[in-house]
């Protein structure tokens, strides 16, 4: 027997309604590449994106198309994220830091049809624009319309060009809930960038459990700063789940330095803040070296949201100390949309000491409603929850990716788990915690090593300010950890004070073979240390000991 309720689709464009009806005094903040800011209310920003996507139908965009973008957090692209998706066409977010090539691939794959783009990001449309095979729109993303040059290579239009005259007075259409609502391409750090395509119906439940209590905790009171970028797995939901829960969005365009990351926040009273470690560690850098500053009286900070990449147990220290807010991870991945999982902040006294408490904020937590998760050996034997036992973590929901765009190799295992290429364990209390990633494990006598655990140890050294762990080959042991570090400026340490430092927290068979000292640690256009680029720069080093003594 069914049951007797309303059968009613769940649409991205039912989010930005509820938020323009019941949410009309929450806002949308904006910041630009001048500094300069502008506030919209939810019921403003309804009406613009309205506006938008009859804009669209008159270019011609139909159901499926895809309209890329090459663009910061502002509002506009927020604009874009509603009007696209909710005339039943797919938002492409691609993601600027990208080689030009990349970029190109990713375009051409997708066969968008527009590209809407901010003014800084102008040269490099230019470079790509006839490389380009889909595209018939090119829009500038900006409040003039720029004077075409003369040798322009494709006709350039201005996004409040095609917004005037509008009313906003459009009806969202009715649409299949399973239809294509955005495409995201991981960066494609082993083999071409793969698309990953969301539905209305995934991106909304995504929504409503992210958001919600057990998950990021999302609510009215909240004025959330989104400095992942709207390129990366839709801002991990952030659009959707600030206009769901009716919390203000803060988009601070593209400067994401510390300084003006902690101005905006300062000046907008933001209480949560979501971004990448890298970003955390600018902010904490820029504190540092700010005396005068006061951040736990001058700032509402009452959360940090990390996730993206492995953080440092100094980092969550750090924020928590310096900025005096709760730090909680979050795990997930562009084929999750993205969130998987999420940290629990221990309540007073809960735990037995400062010790059992840190171990606890460095999990990556419970799985979110909707994520059900396995960790398994090599043969694919479920591992126990034993919190000691580590494996390959695979998952399965309504939110997690069941194909790759215009791929056609089969994806998923027999029970329709998706392997995640992370290494996990899961503690009987059900919080799982990454212990690395499957192609950065350090495969030693037969035993894995975790690089995550040791740049971790590495990095509670008072004069390391980041640390990156390599496998390299070993005759013997098969391989062996190399420690790339680099140093806080104006610190000093050497290889063998930090192996010091290292060496009661970690098995003595763990301990790396050498530590080099490196001005920089490249990352990916994603935040995360780019493990390829310094096997490559570190190939045939030779170290200081040859395995374990
Ligand atoms: P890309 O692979 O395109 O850089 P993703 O953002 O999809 O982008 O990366 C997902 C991966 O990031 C995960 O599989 C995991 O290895 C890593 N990751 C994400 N969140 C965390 C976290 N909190 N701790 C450790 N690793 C994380």
């Amino acid at each position: 027997m069914l049951g007797l309720m309303q059968e009613q689709p769940l649409l991205i464009s039912s989010l930005i309604e509820h938020a323009a009806e019941t949410h009309a005094d929450r806002q949308v903040v904006s910041r630009d590449a001048a500094g300069g800011i502008r506030s919209f209310g939810y019921r403003a920003l309804a009406s613009r994106a309205r506006a938008l996507a009859e804009a669209l139908i008159a270019l011609g965009v139909k159901p499926g198309d895809r309209v890329a973008t090459l663009a910061w957090n502002d509002h506009r692209h927020m604009e874009l994220y509603y009007a696209v998706s909710g005339i039943g066409a797919v938002i492409h977010t691609v993601n600027p830091r990208l080689f030009p090539q990349q970029i190109g691939f990713i375009l051409n794959h997708a066969e968008s049809c527009c590209l809407f783009f901010d003014p800084g990001f102008t040269a490099l449309v230019t470079e790509l624009a006839p490389g380009l095979t889909a595209i018939s729109h090119f829009v500038e993303m900006a409040d003039e319309a720029a004077v075409p040059l003369p040798d322009d290579p494709f006709v350039r239009q201005n996004y409040e060009h095609l917004l005037a005259g509008r009313t906003g007075a459009f009806a969202w259409p009715p649409l299949d809930d399973r239809a294509a609502s955005g495409l995201c391409y991981t960066s494609g750090t082993t083999g071409d960038p793969k698309g990953v395509l969301y539905a209305h119906r995934s991106t909304v439940l995504h929504a409503l459990s992210a958001g919600g209590p057990g998950g990021f905790n999302v609510t009215r009171d909240d004025v959330v700063l989104a400095v992942v970028p709207l390129f990366h797995v839709n801002a991990w939901g952030l659009p959707y789940v600030c206009a769901l829960n009716g919390a203000t969005l803060v988009l601070p365009g593209p400067r994401l330095d510390g300084a003006s990351i902690y101005e905006l926040m300062r000046s907008q009273s933001c209480t949560m803040a979501f971004g990448v470690p890298t970003v955390w560690m600018g902010l904490i850098d820029h504190v540092k070296n700010n005396p005068q500053l006061r951040p736990p009286d001058e700032l509402k900070l009452r959360r940090v949201i990390i996730g993206g990449a492995a953080a440092p147990a100094a980092l969550i220290d750090d924020l928590q100390d310096l900025l005096g807010c709760d730090v909680v991870l979050a795990w997930g991945m562009t084929e999750l949309s993205p969130l998987g999982s999420i940290g629990r902040v221990p309540r007073k006294g809960e735990l037995a000491d400062e010790e059992a408490r840190r171990r606890r904020l460095a999990k990556q937590g419970r799985a979110v409603f909707g994520v059900t998760m396995k960790i398994v050996d090599a043969d694919g034997q479920a591992l126990p929850r034993d919190g000691r036992a580590a494996g390959r973590l695979l998952v399965r929901g309504p939110w997690v990716t069941s194909g790759y765009f215009r791929h056609d190799a089969p994806l998923l295992d027999a029970d329709g788990f998706f392997e995640t290429g992370d290494i996990a364990t899961i503690d009987p209390a059900g919080d799982l915690e990454i212990t690395d990633r499957m192609k950065d494990v350090i495969k030693s006598g037969g035993e894995w090593i975790s690089s995550i655990e040791l740049e971790g140890v590495a990095s509670s050294h008072p004069a390391v300010a980041e640390a990156a762990v390599i496998a390299m080959p070993h005759p013997k042991w098969q391989e062996r950890p190399l420690l790339i570090a680099r140093l806080r400026e104006g610190r000093s340490a050497s290889a063998d004070d930090i192996l010091a430092h290292m060496a009661p927290h970690i098995a003595k068979w763990w301990m790396p073979d050498d530590v080099v000292f490196v001005d920089d640690i490249p990352h990916t256009a994603t935040g995360k240390i780019q493990k390829t680029k310094l096997r490559e720069r570190f190939a045939g080093h030779q170290a200081l000991q040859s395995g374990p003594n």
